[in-house]
């Protein structure tokens, strides 16, 4: 199959905003953990369309689902319910600690529902006072002004005028600062179980029992962002699962679609009364459509023969990189948990990432990047052991290039 070659990457310089900068690659097709281009160039994907694609390429069960609600009804906006977002939402919350659910199409939105949800809580309860929001350096919760600023990365929310106001960023896994700055006028403290964009940084057990301890002590709700990190990516439903606590609130989108746009917030009855009538909402989110296709793709994940392939993966993959690690001293450290892993590169490469991933794709393997230093991989949860291996080799092919300048 060959694609329009009318519609270059040249075209893109033409018609679109310049806030991306894509390959010169144009997949036109998947199928799996395999993508083609234009020309009919094949690749592994290790990328999942960052964390997004967890059933890999046109899944027969996400094709059905989509193909079956999109004879029978798109969307009504939110003035009515509809089947599939009931039969999601009673299915997430029969998964995890969560009564209810508010869907949102983007893992932003569904951020910042959760912002406008711990603000509200906490004036309802305690006064307009308590509205400090305690976030983390390096953390990334999305682009609306609001997420972006609670965020980590004050580059990413300078230059568009005044912030959201009392927000306040501290070292990640800093027990000691978290100590320091939290007081009862906190109320509420966000951050990822593992730090995806900010490098695939795993939160320290210690901190986390921290965090809630010190949450409850001063009546600060806790957040945990889960869209990258949810949906079966760190080999449970939810990265919280691994741990000894449980938040308050949980947002999940990327895989929670497969790769159709959806997203959650989801949380306690007690905390969602506080979004009453007309305080919060979305013309699409909760979808008929979206939903039927997040029904599909947690029959599939939220099973022990996925969860479990996924940490079998992991074993692969981590087996994988080290050897060849082994033979080119290129990262530091393998990080990250399930199939959200990270290669950190050594003194030697800093700085370097993308090398490794533009070498990847001239080589056939779609990888990504978390920062500079962390070449990241967030392949399919069922990515067929055969493309583990043969992704593998490619890569390999593209250390030995990179390695030899
Ligand atoms: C990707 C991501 C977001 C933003 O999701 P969008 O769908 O791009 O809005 C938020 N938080 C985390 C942890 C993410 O990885």
């Amino acid at each position: 199959m060959s694609g329009n070659m009318n519609l270059t990457r040249a075209k893109f310089d033409d018609v679109m905003v310049p806030n991306y900068a894509p390959s010169a690659v144009i997949p036109v097709r998947g199928e799996g953990s395999r993508v083609w281009d234009q020309k009919g160039k094949e690749f592994i994907d290790f990328a999942g369309g960052i964390a997004v694609n967890c059933l890999g390429h046109c899944h027969p069960a996400l094709v059905g689902a989509l193909k079956k609600q999109g004879e029978k009804l798109w969307h009504l906006s939110n003035v009515m319910t509809n089947e599939p977002a009931l039969e999601l939402a009673t299915k997430l919350t029969a998964s995890t600690f969560a009564d209810k659910v508010y869907f949102a199409n983007s893992g932003a939105e569904a951020n910042e529902a959760a912002l406008k949800l711990v603000r509200r809580y906490a004036l309802d309860n305690h006064g307009a006072e308590k509205d400090q929001i305690i976030a983390f350096e390096k953390a990334f919760h999305g682009r609306t002004f609001f997420t972006v600023t609670v965020g980590g990365q004050a580059a990413y929310s300078d230059g568009f005028g005044p912030k959201p106001q009392s927000i306040k960023h501290l070292p990640f896994n800093d027990i000691a600062a978290l100590e320091a700055e939290i007081s009862d006028k906190t109320c509420a403290i966000m951050l990822e179980p593992i730090q995806g964009e900010g490098g695939i940084i795993d939160a320290d057990p210690e901190f986390l029992a921290a965090v809630r301890r010190l949450a409850d002590k001063h009546n600060a709700l806790v957040v945990f962002d889960e869209v990258q990190t949810g949906v079966g990516r760190t080999g449970e439903l939810y990265a919280y699962m691994h741990t000894e606590i449980v938040p308050d609130v949980l947002t999940t989108a990327k895989a929670l679609g497969g790769g159709f746009p959806i997203a959650a917030m989801l949380t306690t009855t007690d905390i969602a009364k506080h979004l009453k009538i007309g305080t919060h909402g979305s013309t699409y989110g909760g979808n008929p459509l979206a939903c039927a296709v997040g029904n599909a793709v947690l029959d599939v994940v939220n099973t022990e023969e996925t969860l479990q392939g996924v940490k079998r993966r992991e074993q692969m993959l981590r087996d994988g990189l080290a050897a060849i690690n082994d033979k080119y001293q290129v990262f530091s450290e393998i990080r990250g948990k399930g199939l959200l892993i990270g290669g950190v590169l050594n003194e030697k490469y800093q700085g370097r990432s993308r090398d490794f991933l533009v070498a990847s794709v001239a080589e056939g393997l779609m990888s990504l990047i978390a920062g500079a230093n962390v070449v990241r991989f967030t392949p399919s949860l069922v990515i067929p052991e055969a493309d583990i291996i043969e992704g593998l080799e490619r890569f390999e092919r593209a250390v030995a290039k990179v390695v030899a300048g």
